[in-house]
């Protein structure tokens, strides 16, 4: 039907139809306009049943996004559904995309987008492992592991703490570990146990549930609200004169006065620079 409003033009109504028609269906009759209005609102916000007619509720599926980084050029960038073959938009390298286990004695050469995971008893020596994720459970030994995000330490690893100096370590949940040397990294996030002398780089952030025993060096640390935390602390921003805090062990003094008051009094410079930036979250999770 020609729109009453536009001559020589058909409302989309008017075009539907016109398909069932040569589909050989019976056109439906249109209904009222006040009708028609309701229905096409019944998949979206409207609540308003059409009368005499059942409510189809519409669900629409999202396509994953993956955020991926290029284990050839570090780019990273975002694909939309299933990880077939994809290619990386900036250095056109064909990227392998599957996850891998490793269980067992293994050694070799990993590249992937996916995750790698080596399971709980593994061997892994003289291997380069490059992707997105790295779980490590087993044992490495004179292995390259090269996370482009997170290597997540389980119950039972056992890496060359050497060697982690620029990554960025994730202590899982299901972790209980004791490091007996310093682990040196990029960033610490512990969601399990961990006993350690840390070093990260650029923060340690401890989870609710997580416990932390040792001695932590750190230009900044967060610690959420039902986190343990027992150890040496030593939080210094970079370029900043170090101002050991001491939380936990040995127990502090009758009558010292709380951490932020004793940092106040040995800094010569003003508290707005000088105080380290210990954020202590109080109510909301990562
Ligand atoms: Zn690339």
């Amino acid at each position: 039907m020609p729109r009453p409003d536009h001559n020589g033009m058909i409302d989309g109504y008017s075009s539907v139809q016109a398909i069932r028609r040569l589909d050989g269906k019976t056109p439906r009759p249109k209904p009222p306009d006040g009708e028609l209005s309701a229905v096409a609102t019944s998949a979206g916000v409207s609540t308003e049943p059409a009368v005499g007619r059942p409510v189809n509720v519409a669900h629409t599926a999202l396509p994953t996004r993956h955020d991926l980084i290029c284990y050839a050029c570090n780019y990273r960038f975002m694909v939309t559904g299933r990880l077939d073959k994809v290619l990386c938009p900036k250095c056109k390298t064909q990227l392998e995309t599957g996850d891998k286990h490793i269980d067992g004695t293994w050694s070799g050469t990993i590249q992937t987008v996916g995750r790698v995971f080596i399971n709980s008893g593994a061997v892994v020596s003289s291997a380069r492992i490059v992707a997105l994720d790295i779980r490590v459970a087993g044992m490495c030994r004179s292995t390259r592991l090269e996370p482009t995000r997170h290597l997540e330490l389980d119950s039972g690893a056992q890496v060359e703490l050497d060697k982690l100096s620029k990554l960025k370590i994730v202590i899982l949940e299901s972790a209980s570990l004791c490091l007996d040397e310093p682990l040196r990294c990029r960033t610490l996030e512990v969601f399990g146990e961990l006993q350690a002398e840390a070093r990260p780089s650029e923060q340690a952030v401890l989870h609710p549930a997580s416990t932390f025993r040792g001695t932590l060096h750190s230009p900044r640390l967060i610690v959420y609200e039902g986190a343990a935390l027992k150890a040496y602390l030593h939080i210094s921003p970079p370029r900043a004169a170090a101002v050991p805090v001491t939380v936990g062990n040995p127990p502090p003094e009758v009558g010292e006065p709380p951490v932020d008051a004793a940092i106040l009094q040995e800094c010569d410079a003003p508290p707005a620079v000088e105080l380290p930036p210990v954020d202590l979250a109080t109510s909301e999770g990562p």
